[in-house]
C-alpha cells in the first residue's frame, strides 16, 4: 500500500468542540446537512461516532470541511482520531481536586483546544510553543476555539525554571514534541501537526537519536515540576528509538526515580485500544502500557502514546 492508498481508507476524523455546542447537537445539524448514521467507508454520506474517543466522528475520507461555517467558527476540529488520544488518556480516571495544567509542546493546537474542552474550559492550562510563527497559530486557534481556560505562552519549556511559582500547582503535563513525523499518511495532518524539518541533512539514524535525546530531555525537564503527577508524552512516529526507547531511559533516569514515576497501568490508558507498545523493544509489562497506532491496519496516522504516573505522595 503507497501512503495515498493508506490515507484513502482513512476517515475524516472530526472533533465536535465541546467548547462551543454538544456532540448531539452536532449530530443533529449534520443529519440537517443530508449526513446519515451509516458506515461512512461504504456510504458518502455516512458518519458514525467514534467508539474510544467522545465526541469525534467519523465521515468518509472524500468529506471536506475546511470551507463550511461549522469549521470556520472553530466548532468542529479536523484532526485525527490518533491525535485526540494523548488528551483523551491525561484526563483518563482524573481524580478531583487537580491542579493546573501544561501543555509544553502547543502549536498549532490540537491537543490544547482538546484538552481545554476535556477540562470544561475551567481548569488552568499553560500551553508552551517556542516558535513565534506556529505560536500566531496557536492563539488563534485557541481563540477560535472559544478556550477560556488556556494562558497560550511564547517560550521555550525547556527554559521554564522548576521553581517558579506560577507553575508550583501544575500536576498535569501534556508532551507531544517535535518527532520525525514518519507515522503521518495523511497530506492534510502533515501541513497541520508536524513542525518544520531542521533542513540540516543528517543519516536517518543520527536524525532520529538527536530526536530522542532532545524527547528524552523534555520528558525529564517534565518530571521536576514540584507538584506534577501524571505526564503523557506521545510522538507521530512509528520508530521505536523516539517511543519505546524514550520511554524506558526516562524510566530509568534520575528524575523519575526521585518522583517515583512509573507507567500508568493499562487500565488507565484506554484498556479498550487494541495496539500496544513493541514488546521486543522495552520490557514486556512497560509494553502493555502504553499505545502505538499503525498506519496500515488502524484506519488513524501512526502514533505512540505512553502515560508516567507519579507513585509516591508529593511534598511530605
Ligand atoms: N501538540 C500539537 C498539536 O496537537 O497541535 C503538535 C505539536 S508539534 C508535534 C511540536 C511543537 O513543539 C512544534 O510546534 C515545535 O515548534 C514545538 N516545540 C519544540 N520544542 C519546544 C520547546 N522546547 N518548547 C516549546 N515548544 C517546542
Amino acid at each position: 500500500q503507497t501512503g495515498d492508498e493508506r490515507a484513502a481508507l482513512i476517515p475524516r476524523y472530526v472533533r465536535v468542540n465541546t467548547n462551543l455546542w454538544t456532540c448531539s447537537e452536532a449530530a443533529k445539524y449534520f443529519k440537517s446537512k443530508g449526513f446519515e448514521t451509516a458506515d461512512p467507508i461504504e456510504n458518502q454520506k455516512g458518519f458514525l461516532e467514534d467508539e474510544h474517543v467522545p465526541n469525534l466522528l467519523l465521515f468518509n475520507p472524500q468529506a471536506r470541511f475546511h470551507e463550511e461555517e461549522t469549521y470556520q467558527s472553530g466548532k468542529i476540529i479536523l484532526q485525527d482520531k490518533a491525535s485526540c488520544f494523548p488528551a483523551t488518556v491525561l484526563v483518563q480516571d482524573i481524580q478531583e481536586p487537580h491542579g493546573d495544567f501544561i501543555d509544553a509542546t502547543a502549536a498549532p493546537g490540537n491537543k490544547s483546544t482538546h484538552l481545554s474542552a476535556l477540562l470544561g474550559n475551567k481548569t488552568k492550562l499553560f500551553a508552551f510553543e517556542r516558535n513565534e510563527k506556529r505560536f500566531l497559530t496557536l492563539k488563534s486557534m485557541l481563540a477560535k476555539a472559544g478556550c477560556r481556560n488556556v494562558e497560550p505562552m511564547n517560550a521555550d519549556f525547556l527554559a521554564i525554571r522548576h521553581d517558579n511559582n506560577k507553575y508550583a500547582n501544575v500536576t498535569h503535563i501534556l508532551l507531544d514534541p517535535s518527532c520525525s513525523g514518519s507515522g503521518i499518511v495523511n497530506r492534510l495532518d502533515h501541513l497541520t501537526e508536524q513542525d518544520e524539518d531542521d533542513g540540516n541533512d543528517h543519516s536517518k539514524q543520527e536524525r532520529l537519536e538527536k530526536l530522542a535525546s532532545f524527547q528524552l530531555m523534555m520528558i525529564k525537564h517534565a518530571m521536576g515540576f514540584p507538584s506534577v503527577k501524571r505526564i503523557v508524552y506521545s510522538t507521530c512516529s512509528i520508530h521505536p528509538t523516539e517511543n519505546e526507547h524514550v520511554v524506558s531511559k526516562a524510566l530509568e533516569s534520575s528524575e523519575a526515580k526521585l518522583k517515583c514515576f512509573r507507567l500508568a497501568p493499562r487500565t488507565q490508558v484506554l484498556p479498550n485500544w487494541h495496539r500496544r507498545g513493541i514488546p521486543e523493544e522495552m520490557m514486556t509489562n512497560h509494553a502493555e502500557c502504553v499505545i502505538r497506532c499503525s498506519p496500515g491496519d488502524d484506519a488513524t496516522n501512526g502514533f505512540f502514546v505512553s502515560c508516567f504516573s507519579a507513585f509516591r505522595k508529593l511534598r511530605d
